[in-house]
């Protein structure tokens, strides 16, 4: 049985995509997306050794090893440049590594029509990449799964700006714009939780008499609760 986490990002693929997973570990989103009908070939990337052998074996065991390529790589490497592979999925890593990724593979990136992206933390590296490279956010869910939340965000080449049209953009950058207009009690409760969060911090700086005039970090930390608190 796949997590509910990958259980969302594996409902985003389209069918009979060609799919690369980069980062696959296991190799269950590739095989389990093989297995529903819905990819109809994929890559399995893994830089590390042990993952690797992971992913071939689990490959192995359902048998598809006539449709999945299991490669060890580091990022979008794996996939040669002779390669139409129309969807790639990044999944279970922070925002700043899947960003990292997807700007030293930008050349592999020219057949691929969409991304699904499921950053651990900080969405926001990924949300800032997609725009100023000409990928549009066209959907985003925010889920929990044992106590922690997980945000998939989805990207198609197109308009970048076209998402942030009815929030401002820094605040969109920050929440995910389709995340603020569904607006849902986990989005809420996460965001509720992160303000607390910052506010025990602004009492610590405050009584080691930092203020809003004279401290970097308190004035990022208090446009930011406004920012947020606007939101819910
Ligand atoms: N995608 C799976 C999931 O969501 O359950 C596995 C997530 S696991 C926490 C992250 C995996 O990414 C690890 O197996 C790690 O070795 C791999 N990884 C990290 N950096 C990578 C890179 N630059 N290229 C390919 N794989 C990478």
């Amino acid at each position: 049985n796949l997590s509910k986490r990958l259980e969302t990002v594996a409902s985003y693929i389209p069918k009979d995509a060609i799919l690369a997973d980069i980062g696959s570990d296991h190799a269950y989103l590739p095989c389990y997306s093989i297995l529903q009908g819905v990819a109809k070939s994929a890559i399995a990337g893994e830089i590390t050794e042990g993952p690797f052998l992971s992913a071939k074996s689990q490959v192995m065991k359902c048998e598809l090893s006539d449709v999945i390529s299991v490669r060890q790589g580091d990022g979008l490497s794996v996939i040669e440049d002779s390669e139409v592979i129309d969807c790639i999925t990044i999944a279970g890593m922070g925002g700043g590594l899947i960003k990292k990724i997807l700007d030293e593979g930008k050349g592999k990136l020219t057949h691929v029509k969409r991304l699904i992206l499921q950053p651990n933390i900080h969405a926001i590296y990924i949300r800032q990449w997609l725009l100023e490279n000409g990928w549009e956010l066209i959907d985003e869910e925010i889920i929990e799964e044992d106590h922690k939340i997980y945000e998939i965000l989805v990207a198609e080449k197109g308009e970048p700006m076209q998402p942030y049209q009815t929030v401002s953009l820094q605040t969109g950058l920050l929440l995910g714009p389709h995340l603020i207009k569904k607006k849902s009690d986990i989005f809420s409760g996460k965001w509720t939780q992160e303000c607390r969060h910052w506010k025990t911090i602004l009492e610590q700086l405050e009584a080691a008499g930092h203020t809003y005039e004279n401290n970097e970090k308190f004035r990022e930390l208090e446009n930011q609760i406004k920012l947020v608190e606007e939101v819910l």
